[in-house]
């Protein structure tokens, strides 16, 4: 078999819940942008963690606590190389992107009273709202930087912002999670940095099928989460420049965080612990490892190839049926689309599709700014993953033609 092939059927294999059926239909799971399933290597590795070695991290000089703490740290170095940081202590375990993304807009927050921030207007409500209150609290500047026509950020009103305001970071996705634009990252991180900025990426959406090399690309945070990349749920990463880790201050205080405390002051441990407060998700940091060894085991470029090969087909095939409009046409798409089925409630598209067994999402996708610009009340989405199958692309798109005939507009309330 070539580098870029596929064994489709050995792949599948390894997701017994590809298997099931769902309204007595085969599952057809086109919702991976929402989560992707575990693999059974990466399940295996999670049950010999608590079959074999299972006690806390960074607190024990018994047996067990030390081979944990090992597991952990070595998860720690396996996604450091996988993000392209520098060193195993840039990478900061936290409970996904969400969190991460509040973490910065607190400890940065905290550090830089005076700069606004820039967020764009295809952004998930993690990426916008933690930015948009920080600046509400600080009567500081929230620029957000505009879409055209086709899905494409307007780098030109960026740069007006950012010669005009003063903005300190910059927070944007890497892909949109309703358009599926993959936004040019090195002109946005070289732009922001001509002007002093900081770049905060959101990989939420990236990190399955985007190559990502931190250090290279030069961005100063980049945040994911292990559940859609084949992980568990409650583990996520903040990738963070070691300068700037070290600069920002502590949001979350308690336990193995802190170096010496006293009744009146406290010290804190050097990056990355000092953002790790309490016990640490370490079995979802070993699991999220073993997601990274399975998708590598996979072949991370065979994955990007066969994606983008699902995502385009699934495209020109949707754009076929009439009353159907895919909306925006990025430059590059990849990971998923949307659509408005004209006149039909997508909570109801997704329901007669949900009775053939497919599941897709419905409903603004957690960016109602994005949604309210692309003048729809509510979209769906399909976002397929390399497990998925052209069969599969085309059982969801026979169902959405026999769907659109069958909900006629008119019915609609
Ligand atoms: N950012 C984007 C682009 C997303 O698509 C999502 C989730 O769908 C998130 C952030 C939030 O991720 P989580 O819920 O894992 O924190």
């Amino acid at each position: 078999m070539g580098k870029f092939e596929f064994d489709i059927a050995r792949v599948r294999s390894d997701f017994p819940i590809l298997d099931r059926k769902v309204n007595r239909c085969p599952l057809v799971y086109l919702d991976n942008a929402a989560t992707t399933h575990v693999p059974d290597q990466v399940l295996a590795v999670i049950a010999n963690h608590y079959h074999t070695h299972n006690a806390n991290v960074h607190r024990g000089a018994h047996t067990l606590s030390l081979e944990a703490t090992g597991y952990f740290e070595k998860a720690r170095e396996r996604v450091a190389e996988f993000v392209g940081a520098n060193r195993k202590s840039e990478v900061v375990f936290t409970r996904g992107t969400t969190d991460s993304i509040n973490l910065v807009a607190q400890s940065w927050g905290a550090a830089n009273r005076k700069s606004g921030v820039a967020v764009t207007a295809m952004e998930h409500h993690s990426n916008f709202i933690p930015w948009q209150q920080l600046c509400r609290a600080r009567r500081k500047k929230l620029g957000v930087v505009p879409l055209d026509s086709s899905g494409d950020l307007d780098l030109d009103a960026l740069e007006v912002m950012l010669r005009k305001d003063d903005i300190g970071l910059v927070a944007v996705t890497q892909v949109s999670n309703v358009l599926g634009t993959v936004n040019p990252l090195r002109d946005i991180v070289e732009l922001a940095h001509r002007f002093g900025a900081l770049v905060l990426i959101d990989a939420a959406q990236a990190v399955r099928h985007e190559a990502i090399q931190a250090h290279e690309l030069e961005c100063d945070f980049l945040c994911f989460s292990g559940h859609k990349m084949m992980g568990p749920t409650g583990i996520g990463v903040l990738y963070g420049k070691a300068s700037l880790l070290e600069k920002i201050p502590p949001f979350a205080f308690g336990g193995e965080m802190a170096d010496r405390v006293d009744a009146i002051r406290s010290t804190f441990q050097p990056a990355p612990l000092k953002f790790e407060a309490g016990t640490p998700n370490y079995v979802g940091a070993i699991g999220l490892a073993a997601s990274i060894d399975y998708l590598k085991g996979v072949g991370l470029s065979a994955i990007r190839l066969r994606e983008q090969e699902l995502l385009r087909y699934a495209e020109k095939r949707i754009r076929s049926i009439s009353e159907v409009r895919v909306l925006g046409s990025p430059k590059r798409r990849a990971g998923c689309l949307s659509f408005a089925v004209e006149g039909r409630n997508p909570f109801d598209v997704a329901a007669m599709l949900d009775a053939q067994g497919i599941a897709v999402r419905s409903g603004s996708m957690c960016a109602q700014p994005l949604v309210k610009n692309l003048d729809v009340a509510q979209v769906v989405r399909i976002s397929p993953a390399f497990y998925n199958t052209f069969e599969e692309l085309d059982a969801c798109i026979a169902a959405l033609e026999e769907t659109v005939a069958m909900l006629p507009p008119a019915l609609q309330g």
